[in-house]
């Protein structure tokens, strides 16, 4: 096949910060396939082999066109001699049989199922299958299993939570929540972010920050706001975190570290005609509201995507020498915490190019 040498100012970063991904992926049954892979190793607690897919998966996201040949990987970064084998054996077979192998495994479906359920992750989930039980239903009728409050709505509303939420819905949503918090505090407002600000039409959740002018109204705004919900009976579940943020802590080195901010995750009835004939379907959605000068951090690290924040923090901590998390930036040089008042301000102080929410779709 033949192709233009990659110029080096073309070539791909292994850095998914260095690249615009856009919804628009052109290698979808390469990058399905590697995401089964990935997936099927998380489920099996090989996180760092799994990366290796998700890496490779998310390269292939990246590229301006479909791959055309094998030769056109040879360029690329993050992927290996197994990604190529993968890729050539769906580009001679159609599938892969190795993932069509994990799509018929009885652990893998298992697992699949029961990490669906809000509340589930993979460890609850493999110890349910490794008990042997294979079905909601026998989960929920074995007497030694104790859900918790949110496994508990997992299963009361899988039906609506399971079903994919639709960007009309999301921006309906916005709507009562803006209500909710102008409500509470008419100088605090809203924004969408997570997958929605990526520009995806439809999300597994609504992700909402909240931005507040005033010291301390984060810590107040979030109970505030889940009172109104309830007093609308719209909330049917809320967990609220309160705020555990230390000014003075570094950034932490785990990635999967959760943030320390006021945040609450809750399902909220949102009205409107459904297919199943009731006049409202259960939504999940998530609020966060960090104080005014970690704003920037906050909407950068709840935007998204995963793997697109991992190598920000990656490429901050090896490339530059300096600690990223969803509250601040840390130089190890010069042993000061670099202020943003935009994402702008926290990719230039990385020495990026911007990159759009909608290109972070890693
Ligand atoms: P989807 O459309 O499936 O919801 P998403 O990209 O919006 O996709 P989420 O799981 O909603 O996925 O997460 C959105 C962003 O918020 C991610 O970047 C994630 O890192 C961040 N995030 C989610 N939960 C937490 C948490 N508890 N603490 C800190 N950050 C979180
Ligand atoms: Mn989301
Ligand atoms: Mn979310």
């Amino acid at each position: 096949c033949a192709h233009p040498s990659a110029k080096p100012e073309s070539a791909v970063s292994p850095y998914a910060c260095q690249r615009r991904t856009t919804l628009n992926n052109h290698n979808k049954i390469f990058t399905d396939a590697l995401e089964v892979l990935a997936e099927n190793l998380e489920f099996c607690g090989n996180q760092g082999p799994s990366l290796a897919f998700r890496r490779a998966a998310s390269v292939l996201k990246s590229l301006p066109e479909a791959l055309r040949c094998l030769e056109e990987t040879q360029h690329l970064p993050c992927l290996g001699e197994h990604c190529r084998a993968i890729i050539e054996e769906i580009s001679e077979c159609g599938s892969c049989s190795r993932v069509e192998e994990i799509l018929n495994d009885e652990r893998y479906r298992t697992m699949k199922l029961f990490s669906s359920v809000f509340g589930v992750g993979p460890k609850t989930a493999e110890n349910w299958f490794c008990r042997g039980l294979r079905t909601f239903e026998q989960v929920l009728n074995e007497p030694s299993i104790r859900l918790n409050r949110m496994q508990t709505a997992g299963f009361l509303f899988y039906e609506d939570i399971s079903k994919p939420v639709s960007r009309t819905e999301a921006s309906a949503l916005k709507i009562i929540v803006e209500e909710a918090v102008i409500c509470v505090n008419p100088s605090a407002t809203v924004s969408i972010t997570g997958g929605f600000r990526r520009g995806k039409e439809f999300g597994h959740d609504v992700d909402f920050i909240i931005k507040t002018p005033e010291a301390g109204q984060e810590d107040t705004i979030l109970p505030a706001v889940i009172e109104r919900f309830k007093s609308q009976s719209i909330l049917l579940y809320s967990d609220l975190q309160e705020s555990t943020f230390d000014l003075r802590q570094l950034p932490t080195h785990r990635f999967e570290a959760m943030d320390h901010f006021s945040k609450c995750f809750l399902i909220l009835k949102l009205k409107g005609e459904q297919e199943t004939g009731r006049d409202w379907r259960a939504v999940r959605v998530d609020l966060v509201a960090p104080p005014l000068e970690r704003y920037a951090y906050a909407l950068l690290g709840w935007s998204g995507s995963t793997l697109f924040e991992r190598d920000l923090r990656r490429f901050a901590r090896l490339e530059r020498g300096k600690l990223l998390d969803n509250h601040v930036l840390y130089d190890k040089a010069t042993n000061t915490f670099l202020p943003a008042n935009t994402e702008e301000d926290i990719f230039a102080h990385l020495g990026l190019e911007y990159i759009e929410p909608w290109q972070r779709n890693a």
